[in-house]
């Protein structure tokens, strides 16, 4: 067997071809079908006379095609780059053009694919089966597959430390970069994940993250992969429709970030029989206890919080369901090292007195930002991976993320991490979404800023909200200025983009 992460996939076709690996409506895929239907994916790439490392891009959201073309290309020994489908043309064009991509399977969804496609000079297929997009005169998915065998039938022999899939960061400081995930980080993620969450063969794991962001493509569709699982694929994230999913595809692992989680627990019950869910994952941003506390008792199912980002392939910690703290992100995966260090680069002691920036080393870490050797050189230093996270351990090697460190609000000298103030905000009756930043004041450096949605029909005033944080929090950290606003941004991940707020 190659050390591809195609050959994984294969190997759980081998052993279990009729069982399902993804559901999407009613529609029911086994194992055996997706393996036949990525053949013919990397068929169509070999035919079409691209090879090994050649980068295919995919913008789409999560439908079964999207795992074909996955798939597909690692068999075929060649790069994924995932796109997320809501990207303008000339976003589109500017990634295809700097991971030098030869081709664009783009869904119909997609609003910059075909301009996108012309101005970075390369050809256009177009998901699902079928449809065109208007203006567009390349060619069909369904015409792409190709049954004459090229050798797409093999997995490709490729190199555990080769790139397998190229996944660009949003680009909130500069230009957007390419993080270079290789098979070997993949596969040792989704394996270790597995083990944490205890994967079994009969789970069904709610995929409502897009594929095309690490959460969604390597702690869940990789790790279900791994352990034999199927996933019930959710186009797009609406809660009422993903109780729906839930009850009718009898998910067991519902896993989102802390808005998705939030969403759910916030939607009124109609009597459905979710009993089938024995865990949520939770990660991505922080969650706030009450949240944790209130889907636990709702759902009456442990949410396990996880730790991580695109540099390293998702989790770098997790909490297993025995064991698990509270607030905490629980210990590093296995073979994961971690550490937290000072400015000056000194590893701080375990305590929560002792918040210092979080570093990783090991299998979890990417090669590196594509032809960025700079950029790489400064977050990857002797093996160590900056993540630009600020925390703490305990004394039982349990991690804890503070905040980020360019949320971090300096007012009148003292450090306030707005995580802090959104988990009070989040524990308002009347509050249904909360956002603390920072803004810039000539007396103190900067002033904090509470942005709050409230809950339908409520009336509280922001003398309301400023009073119960006063009640809660020491004087130099409550909010002095509440914003009230209908909904707050939110990125392809449904993350708050705090960046927006500013
Ligand atoms: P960009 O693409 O601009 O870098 P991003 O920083 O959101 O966006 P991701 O790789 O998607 O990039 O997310 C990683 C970040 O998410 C981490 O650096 C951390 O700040 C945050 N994060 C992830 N999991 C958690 C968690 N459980 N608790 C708190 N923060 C988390």
């Amino acid at each position: 067997m190659s050390f591809n992460l195609a050959a994984m996939f294969v190997e759980a076709t081998r052993a279990q071809p009729l069982s399902p690996v993804l559901w999407a409506g009613d529609d029911r895929w086994d194992y055996q079908r997706l393996d036949t239907e990525s053949i013919r994916f990397a068929n169509g790439l070999l035919e079409s006379g691209w090879s090994r490392g050649d980068v295919v891009a995919v913008q789409s959201p999560n439908v079964p095609e999207f795992l074909v073309a996955y798939f597909g290309t690692l068999r075929a020994g060649m790069v994924l780059l995932p796109l997320n489908p809501l990207l303008t043309a000339t976003e589109t064009a500017f990634l295809l053009g700097d991971a030098r991509a030869v081709v664009l399977f783009a869904h119909e969804l997609a609003v910059g694919a075909v301009l996108g496609a012309k101005e970075a000079g390369i050809p256009l297929v177009t998901v699902p089966a079928g449809i065109r997009h208007d203006g567009d005169d390349g060619r069909l998915f369904s015409d792409f597959l190709s049954d004459r065998d090229h050798g797409g039938a093999d997995v490709a022999a490729t190199a555990p430390e080769d790139t397998a899939v190229l996944l660009y960061t949003s680009g909130t400081t500069g230009k957007p970069k390419g993080a270079e995930l290789t098979h070997f980080q993949l596969f040792m993620n989704c394996t270790a994940s597995a083990d944490v969450f205890e994967a079994r063969q009969d789970d069904v794991i709610l995929l409502a993250l897009p594929l095309f962001h690490v959460f969604g493509l390597s702690s869940l569709a990789n790790s279900a992969i791994r352990r034999g699982a199927s996933l019930a694929l959710v186009p797009r994230f609406e809660a009422s429709a993903v109780l729906d999913v839930i009850e009718r595809k009898r998910v067991s692992i519902v896993a989102g970030v802390p808005t998705m989680l939030h969403a759910l627990l916030e939607t009124p019950d109609r009597d459905r029989d979710l009993s089938s869910m024995r865990m949520a994952l939770s990660g991505g941003s922080p969650i706030a206890p009450d949240v944790v506390t209130r889907f636990e008792e709702r759902f009456a199912i442990p949410v396990l919080e996880g730790y991580g980002l695109t540099e390293t392939a998702s989790a770098v910690t997790f909490n297993r369901a025995a064991g698990r703290k509270p607030m905490s992100v629980g210990r590093p995966l296995w073979g994961t090292e971690m550490r937290v260090v000072d400015s000056e680069g000194n590893q701080l002691a375990p305590g929560a007195d002792h918040v210092g920036e979080l570093l990783v080393r090991g299998h979890s870490v990417m090669k590196g930002y594509l032809r960025r050797p700079a950029e790489t050189a400064e977050v990857i230093q002797d093996g160590w991976f900056r993540t630009g996270d600020l925390g703490y351990v305990d004394d039982d090697g349990y991690y804890f993320v503070v905040d980020r460190i360019k949320d971090l609000i300096i007012r009148g000298g003292y450090n306030v991490y707005p995580r802090e103030i959104e988990d009070v905000l989040y524990g308002h009756p009347d509050i249904r979404e909360a956002a603390v930043i920072g803004s810039p004041d000539d007396r103190l450096g900067e002033e904090v800023v509470a942005v709050v949605a409230l809950r339908e029909g409520s009336e509280i005033s922001a003398e309301d909200v400023i009073g119960y944080c006063r009640q809660r929090l020491a004087a130099y950290k409550y909010p002095r200025v509440v914003r009230f606003v209908e909904t707050l941004p939110k990125g392809p991940t449904n993350k708050i983009l705090k960046s927006e707020l500013r």
